[in-house]
């Protein structure tokens, strides 16, 4: 049985005071929820005040996003080596990162490298665009999206979210049905690779994820928890859906 994760990306919201009191309200809301992982992605310059005030809580700590090279001249960067010491997880191949920064298959393939040499646990994210999805070709692109991601990669300490970019932000979710048919995709896909790493492997849905549909998705048997985005930024709404993954597996 894969243990339900539940990540929130907070994306460039909050301030460190602030991302410091949402993780105090999550905290006192999600701290008796133990048998869901719970991990909350702030801004690079917060992770230090949500880590310390998270500290001794079961809810752990990621980054957004890093840079592939340990470290030297490239202004503005972030490096996983830099991370280790603040958060255990790490989003990487965002799709706001793939159409806003130009991020490409190889450099989503160097960012998981470093991030696993570093021992951080990556969350890769995949999925297709709408017209992509309207042409039929979803699996196509997760396949590319997939092979281009896992050459050295170990698989057995990699997390997967699921994320249509139509589905992000948009408030119109995938359905539960559409969501677990391509990460049963993405399994079969990571079986056809490492068919022991496939069963423990976690895949994740994300796209519009809220307390009202949550249950849609958390119930699904391939579905192993939600990257959730705008909702993660609502300490009741997140601490929501965390209880409805624990609920789902009962
Ligand atoms: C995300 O940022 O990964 C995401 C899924 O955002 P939202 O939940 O807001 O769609």
């Amino acid at each position: 049985m894969r243990t339900p994760l539940i990540t929130g990306n907070w994306k460039m919201n909050t301030t460190i005071s602030e991302a410091a009191a949402l993780a105090g309200e999550l905290r006192l809301t999600l701290e008796p929820v133990s048998d869901v992982e719970k991990v909350v992605c702030p801004p690079f310059i917060s992770l230090a005040a949500v880590k310390a005030e998270l500290g001794g809580s079961s809810i752990k700590v990621g980054a957004q996003n890093l840079y592939f090279e340990d470290k030297g001249a490239y202004t503005g960067e972030v490096s996983a080596l830099m991370l280790v010491s603040l958060c255990e997880y790490v989003i990487i191949g965002h799709s706001e990162r793939r159409q806003y920064f130009g991020e490409d298959g190889k450099m989503v393939n160097r960012k998981l490298l470093a991030a696993q040499k570093a021992g951080l646990k990556p969350i890769l994210c995949i999925g297709e665009k709408l017209a992509e999805n309207e042409a039929g070709r979803t699996e196509e692109v997760l396949r590319t999206q997939i092979d281009e991601a896992f050459s050295g990669v170990d698989l057995n300490l990699l997390v997967i979210a699921y994320e249509p970019v139509w589905a992000i932000g948009t408030g119109r979710a995938a359905s539960g049905r559409g969501a677990n048919a391509a990460i049963g995709f993405i399994r079969h896909r990571v079986a056809g690779i490492d068919s022991q790493a496939s069963r423990v492997l976690r895949i994740l849905y994300g796209g519009s994820v809220t307390a009202a549909n949550a249950a849609e998705f958390l119930s699904q048997p391939e579905i192993d928890g939600a990257l959730v985005g705008g909702a993660s930024l609502k300490a009741g709404e997140f601490a929501a859906i965390v209880r409805q993954a624990g609920e789902a597996r009962r």
